[in-house]
């Protein structure tokens, strides 16, 4: 079995820099992650709102912060799926598809994944006109018609990204008001090729070898109707990556988002959450940043105990 001081499980933003917090510590730390490091900060199609960086490319922006990680001296497994945890012990254990490892403390940085929409032909017509990535889909609608759903800073920043793309785009909110960021809306508003549909809902996506419709419910009339599009972007919110960590005994709330106090710390001593999975109700990629420094600088006290945690 691998003998790590630190494991930290996923390489987004939390994880990353709570790797580079434990190896400038002394702590022989390894982050393992499910996919390609970087989190969905990769996934944004723009990043307005990191300090320092004005404007910067999702995609940009992670791989920065891997290059970081990795200049520092922190191992990155990727492409290694944790499937069990056992943390009760003074020594905690990680198993993965690949191996088994053992280490002082984790911690869990997770993230998150899309929740979907829930209506009749999402996942019928998924990556056939439904996406949930506009970066990633986005240039596939290019002299196409696409709708946005959503009402938070995501489906924004999809609208506006992908009205750089489609000749029209919609985007449709079942409120009659957005809850994302003033900036967002009145930087979408100004975009010529949107239309903004609010108190709408997606009732269902139709089509036949890919999505050529959608329908529509008006709350405020009651009535339904048909609107042609090609492309679906559904961006309402997204689900905790918790679940190895709740089998485990790890305190989660009704949303399944891990019970962390004021310094990362979970119900179970050693081990800690940052990030999109812990739950802290502001979603960003800089309180990501600032839980990963907290939850690395609490495990490398709980490893190595020095005299100011005696
Ligand atoms: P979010 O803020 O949770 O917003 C989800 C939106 O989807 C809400 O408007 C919600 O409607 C709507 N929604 C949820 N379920 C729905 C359903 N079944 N049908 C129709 N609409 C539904 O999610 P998000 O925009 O993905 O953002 C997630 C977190 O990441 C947030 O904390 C956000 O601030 C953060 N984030 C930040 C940035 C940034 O600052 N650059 C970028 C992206 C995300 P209601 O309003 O009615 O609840």
């Amino acid at each position: 079995m691998e003998s790590w001081d630190l494991i930290i499980i996923g390489a987004g933003a939390a994880g990353l820099v709570a790797g580079i917090y434990g190896v400038r510590s002394g702590l022989k730390t390894l982050i393992i992650e499910e996919k390609i490091a970087g989190g969905t900060t990769a996934e944004a199609p723009l990043v307005q709102n990191y300090l320092g960086f004005q404007s910067i490319v999702g995609n940009e922006l992670a791989q920065k912060m891997v290059d970081h990680a990795k200049s520092a001296g922190v191992s990155i497994n990727e492409f290694e799926k944790v499937t069990g945890l056992d943390l009760n012990g003074e020594k905690k254990t990680v198993k993965t598809q690949k191996a088994t490892y053992e280490a002082g403390a984790v911690i869990i940085a997770s993230g998150s994944r899309y929740r979907e929409l829930g209506v009749p032909g999402e996942k019928e017509f998924r990556g056939r006109g439904v996406s949930y990535c506009g970066l990633c889909d986005g240039p596939l609608f290019r002299n196409k018609r696409v709708l946005v759903v959503g009402g938070g800073n995501s489906a924004l920043i999809t609208a506006f990204y992908l009205a750089g793309i489609a000749p029209e785009v919609k985007i449709a909110h079942r409120r009659d008001a957005f809850r994302a960021e003033e900036a967002l809306v009145r930087d979408l508003k100004g975009k010529p090729n949107t239309e903004i549909l609010l108190s709408t809902e997606v009732k269902e996506i139709r089509g036949e070898k890919a999505v050529n419709k959608v329908i529509l419910l008006d709350k405020k009339t009651g009535e339904t109707r048909e609107l042609a599009v090609n492309g679906v972007f559904v961006q309402v919110g997204e689900s905790p990556n918790s679940e190895v960590a709740k089998d485990a005994g790890v305190a989660v709330d009704e949303n399944g988002n891990i019970i962390v106090d004021a310094l990362q710390h979970t119900n179970i001593a050693g081990v800690y959450a940052a990030g999109d999975v812990a739950n802290h109700p502001v979603k960003q990629v800089g309180t990501a940043v600032g839980q990963g420094i907290t939850a690395a600088v609490e495990a490398y006290g709980f490893i190595r105990r020095p005299y100011y945690k005696q």
